[in-house]
């Protein structure tokens, strides 16, 4: 975990991450972590509306990560469409790194480029380079 990280209310959507120090552009900032679950076990989890959140952060077509109950920090980055991080995915790993110099202060971003689905969800990253929705099919879509 890295100490540097705390949860606020966010602009965004309720609760964001940010940082209380400087982050150097491509920085290991953290690992997105939870349970190591399958692909069923994922769309299960993420039509159980006894859940308050959908935390599966997917690796490929078989697996998905689940923060749900035993994620850290890295589960409350919220959607941007201009983010101020990335993520690799390594094996059954998640790494967020620093997408660009990150100030004292601000919020930690990604692009989840979530599918489009059948319900677009309206964007509220404020970024100038808003797509408008969170899971709007893609321009090569
Ligand atoms: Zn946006």
């Amino acid at each position: 975990m890295s100490e540097y990280l705390f949860i606020k209310e966010s602009a965004i959507n309720r609760f964001g991450c940010f940082t209380n120090k400087f982050i150097s552009k491509d920085h290991l900032i953290a690992e997105y972590e939870g349970e190591l679950i399958s692909a069923e076990e994922a769309m299960r989890r993420e039509e159980d509306m006894n859940r308050s959140g959908i935390y599966t952060f997917w690796l490929n077509d078989e697996n998905a990560i689940d923060g749900y109950n035993k994620g850290n920090h890295t589960k409350y980055f919220n959607h941007s469409c201009d983010p101020s991080c990335y993520y690799e995915v390594a094996g059954n790993k998640i790494l967020f790194y620093a997408a660009r110099d990150i100030q004292q202060g601000e919020e930690l971003t990604i692009d989840y480029d979530y599918d489009a689905d059948s319900e677009l969800i309206v964007c509220l990253c404020g970024s100038a380079e808003c797509r408008g929705y969170l899971n709007e099919a893609g321009e090569n879509a």
